[in-house]
C-alpha cells in the first residue's frame, strides 16, 4: 500500500536523547526549556523576529486572530482546509469568500477589493499546497484599506521568496506542524509575526488568558504545545532540508511523466520561491478519465491519493446555504478536478513512476 503521506521521523535514539531532560526536570508543558529552545531555533530557521508555539495549527490561527484584535468581516479563500474558515467564524468574524486564480489556486487579489465593505478588517489567505499567495499585491490592497493580513501558511514551512522567509509576509502567518505536514511536531502549530506590540497577548491567550498568577486579562483558551512535541520539532528541524530534498526526487519524477499529457494540468513553479514539495496536486481537466475514476483506479492498485481540497469550503454542510457556489465558481471547478498524489520523504522515484504508469495506463 502507498499512503498519501507518511510522517518523517528522527531515529528513536535521537528522540530519546531530546526528551531525556524531562525525567530530571519533570517539566512537561507550559513553556519549558525545550519549548523555549525550539522557539529560538525556529526564529533562526524561518528568518522571522517572533514566533509563538501551539497545540495545533487550527488553534494557532484562532489565537492569532484573537490576538490581532480584528472584528467584523475577513475576506478569505474558499480553496483551503476547512480549518481556515472555521477559525474565522469561531473567532467571531464573518468569512467573505473571494474566488481563486486559475494559475496557482491561491486567492485572486483582483477580486478582493470588490468584496471590501465598511465591516472588512482582514484578509486571511492560504498559501495552498505551498504555492504562495501574491503577497506584494495583497499587501498593497491591505495598506490602501487599512486591513490586517493573516496567512494560513500551514503548507509553506521552510519556503522563501527571493531569499526571504515566507513567515515575514502579512501581519502574521500560521504554520501547522501536524504529523502529516512537511515539518511536524506530532501535533502543533507556529505563528510567526513581526510586530511584538500588536501580538503582545498571544502567549497569554494561549494559556487561558492569564496575564499574571492571579490576573486573567483575556478570554483565552488552552492552546499550549507540550515539551514532547517541542522535542520532536527540535529533532525534525535538524533533518528538514534532507527530507525536502527526498520529496523533490519523487515530485520531479511525477513532473517528468505527467507534464505535457493532454487533459492533465500541473501547477507551475513560482519564480523566486524555494518550494517545500508539501503536496503534489494534479488537475484532471478533459483527461480520458475524470478525477473520480483516477482516484478509484489508484485505489485498486493500493495507492491512496486524496481529493484535497474537496468540497470547496464555502459549501460545507454546516454553513448551510450562506454561500452560493456561483460566487466562487473557480474554486468549485478545481475542487471537482484536483487530486493530490502520494508525496513523502520515503516515497521512492520508482514508486512515483509506478503511480504514473497507473494514471497513464
Ligand atoms: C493542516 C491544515 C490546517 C490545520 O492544522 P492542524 O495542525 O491540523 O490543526 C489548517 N490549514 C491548512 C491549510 C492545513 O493544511
Amino acid at each position: 500500500m502507498i499512503p498519501v503521506t507518511r510522517s518523517s521521523m528522527p531515529s528513536f535514539e535521537e528522540y530519546c536523547e531530546a526528551i531525556k531532560p524531562m525525567w530530571e526536570s519533570r517539566w512537561l508543558s507550559n513553556r519549558g526549556g525545550i519549548h523555549r529552545a525550539f522557539e529560538e531555533q525556529l526564529k533562526k530557521h524561518m528568518g522571522v523576529p517572533h514566533v509563538a508555539l501551539f497545540a495545533n495549527g487550527h488553534v494557532a490561527m484562532e489565537v492569532a486572530l484573537q490576538a490581532s484584535g480584528i472584528k467584523g468581516e475577513a475576506i478569505t479563500t474558499p480553496f483551503t482546509h476547512i480549518s481556515t474558515s472555521h477559525a474565522i467564524i469561531r473567532s467571531g468574524l464573518k468569512p467573505v469568500f473571494c474566488d481563486i486564480n486559475e494559475e496557482d489556486l491561491t486567492i485572486d487579489e483582483n477580486k478582493i477589493e470588490a468584496l471590501i465593505t465598511n465591516q472588512t478588517s482582514a484578509i486571511v489567505a492560504t498559501h495552498v499546497y505551498g504555492y504562495l499567495c501574491h503577497v506584494e499585491a495583497i499587501q498593497k490592497i491591505a495598506d490602501r484599506h487599512g486591513l490586517t493580513v493573516i496567512y494560513d501558511a500551514a503548507h509553506a514551512f521552510a519556503e522563501t521568496i527571493n531569499g526571504v522567509g515566507v513567515g515575514n509576509y502579512g501581519d502574521a502567518s500560521m504554520f501547522s506542524t501536524h504529523a502529516t505536514k512537511v515539518f511536524h511536531t506530532i501535533e502543533g502549530g507556529i505563528v510567526a509575526f513581526r510586530d511584538a506590540g500588536r501580538f503582545h497577548a498571544i502567549d497569554n491567550i494561549t494559556n487561558f488568558g492569564f496575564t499574571g498568577n492571579d490576573t486573567i486579562g483575556y478570554i483565552g483558551t488552552n492552546a499550549r504545545m507540550n515539551e514532547f512535541e517541542a522535542a520532536m520539532g527540535i529533532c525534525n528541524l535538524r533533518h528538514i532540508e534532507g527530507e525536502i530534498a527526498k520529496r523533490k526526487l519523487a515530485a520531479d519524477c511525477y513532473s517528468e511523466r505527467l507534464s505535457d499529457v493532454k487533459g492533465i494540468r500541473l501547477i507551475k513553479p513560482q519564480p523566486g520561491v524555494t518550494y517545500n514539495y508539501a503536496y503534489y496536486p494534479v488537475i484532471f481537466d478533459g483527461y480520458k478519465r475524470n478525477r473520480e475514476e483516477v482516484l478509484s483506479l489508484l485505489a485498486e492498485h493500493d495507492v491512496i491519493a486524496r481529493r484535497y481540497f474537496y468540497p470547496s469550503v464555502d459549501s460545507a454542510e454546516c454553513y448551510g446555504d450562506a454561500y452560493p457556489a456561483e460566487k466562487t465558481p473557480i474554486s468549485h471547478y478545481f475542487a471537482n478536478r484536483v487530486l493530490t498524489l502520494p508525496l513523502y520523504a520515503g516515497l521512492s522515484p520508482q514508486d512515483a513512476d509506478r503511480i504514473c504508469d497507473i494514471i497513464l495506463s
